[in-house]
């Protein structure tokens, strides 16, 4: 049996509506393709990590507290996360977690929060705790050559600046700053996103494309995930569409 491996960074603490969900939908979607996704945890604090072991290294997101109590702990990981990256590992993160790999997150009581630095965005909140992009949200993304409209739903107070670039066009919703144009970000190995949902859930042709790069990567060979019975995902996803475009 194939197997691939994630890493689930964090998940007692970054794990906003439904966050972790994504890690299931991965299992999922893994097993009916007769791929085990073996799950591993990386909690506060543990020594052993090595971030080069695993296909896929996701974070959720996260409050501000949270954040602030676990970013030395991540600062402590840079060496191992970094070549992990630099080796091709996929990275999944949502909003919080999106936040702390950049170059800082200035959070909404003003405190400065030290990111990863893995890449050039930073995140700054208004200290207005009221002032928050709240809502659901549709970006169209290029995902396997086409056009993909991913659906979710955003609750952030901070305003991600300097995205070289964006993981989507922003169709309804905020996006990386209040009515912007560009959410999240993206590179070959790197999904990072506004966007709970879950996100997996609600976009299951992401959930294929993460799974298809991790198998290429792994096997050198090309992959192409089998059909799933996707009906009640597609028609779930027709019902918000049409709810969410329709002005
Ligand atoms: N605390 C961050 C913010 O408010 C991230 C929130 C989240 O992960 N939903 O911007």
């Amino acid at each position: 049996m194939d197997k691939l491996k994630i890493l689930h960074m964090y998940p007692a603490m970054l794990d906003l509506y439904g966050d972790s969900g994504n890690v299931e939908i991965l299992g999922y979607r893994c097993k009916m393709r007769g791929i085990e996704l073996e799950v591993h945890k990386h909690n506060l604090g543990d020594k052993e990590t090595d971030f080069t072991d695993f296909d896929i290294i996701y974070l959720g997101g996260g409050a501000d507290f949270e954040q602030q109590l676990l970013a030395d702990d991540l600062l402590s990981l840079k060496d191992s996360i970094k070549a992990a990256y630099d080796n091709g590992v996929y990275f999944l993160m949502i909003c919080g977690g999106y936040q702390l790999m950049g170059q800082y997150y200035k959070d909404s009581n003003g405190e400065k929060i030290t990111g990863l630095g893995l890449f050039d965005y930073y995140t700054v909140a208004s200290t207005d705790k009221r002032c928050r992009c709240i809502g659901n949200i549709v970006i169209e993304t290029e995902t396997d050559g086409g056009k993909y409209k991913v659906i979710g739903f955003e609750n952030h107070g901070g305003q991600t600046k300097n995205v070289s670039s964006p993981f989507g066009r922003v169709l309804a919703g905020n996006g990386n700053e209040f009515e912007c144009s560009a959410e999240g970000y993206t590179e070959r190995n790197v999904t990072a996103t506004y966007l709970h949902g879950p996100l997996l859930s609600k976009n299951p042709k992401l959930a294929d494309h993460i799974i298809s790069y991790c198998m290429e990567r792994k096997t050198g060979e090309k992959y192409v995930p089998a059909p799933i019975n996707d009906k009640l995902e597609e028609d779930c996803r027709r019902q918000l569409l049409e709810r969410l475009l329709t002005k």
